[in-house]
């Protein structure tokens, strides 16, 4: 897996400030997508054990809410499994942070459900630009959800994120 960028303070990517992560890789191409530098699996940086080190440092301080992992995409299968060794790390070094991820595809449809053993809110769908909504304040476009993965396992259906 390859990652374009991390931010070591992002507050417009989830609640409070957060690290964030932009993953290399994404082939859904949408409409007016607001990263396509990271379209291209082959570009950015490695990701290694070293990046996962980073990204756990640069979120011990407490004003530090949590991690946002996004894209490109998370979920492709070529990313999933980095990005559940990151979210497990994250998840074992900080247990009372949260954790956001950003994908394409509905949860329905991602091919390791792994993941979401150590995730908190998924946002899903891809971004329609015919269903842009400058209102909506974790996506783009009014068919992506914002899921609250904890409560909607423990309900067996999607539940949405409440603020
Ligand atoms: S899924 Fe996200 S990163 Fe991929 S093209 Fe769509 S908006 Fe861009």
């Amino acid at each position: 897996m390859r990652y374009n960028l991390i931010r070591k303070m992002d507050i417009s990517d989830g609640p409070g400030v957060r690290v964030s992560i932009f993953l290399q890789g994404c082939e859904f191409h949408c409409k007016n997508c607001f990263n396509p530098e990271t379209w291209d699996f082959e570009k950015g940086h490695e990701f290694t054990d070293e990046t996962i080190k980073t990204v756990i440092d640069l979120a011990k301080e407490d004003y530090v809410k949590g991690l946002s992992i996004l894209g490109g995409e998370p979920m492709h299968p070529r990313n999933i499994e980095g990005t559940i060794k990151l979210a497990k790390a994250f998840r074992e070094a900080y247990p009372h942070k949260n954790i956001w991820v950003w994908t394409g595809f509905l949860v329905e449809n991602v091919v390791n459900q792994e993941v979401f053993k150590y995730v908190d809110v998924v946002v899903d769908g891809q971004y329609k630009d015919e269903l842009h909504d400058f209102r909506l304040k974790y996506c783009g476009s009014s068919n992506q959800r914002v899921i609250d993965i904890k409560k909607s396992i423990k309900n067996n259906k999607v539940c949405l994120y409440e603020d």
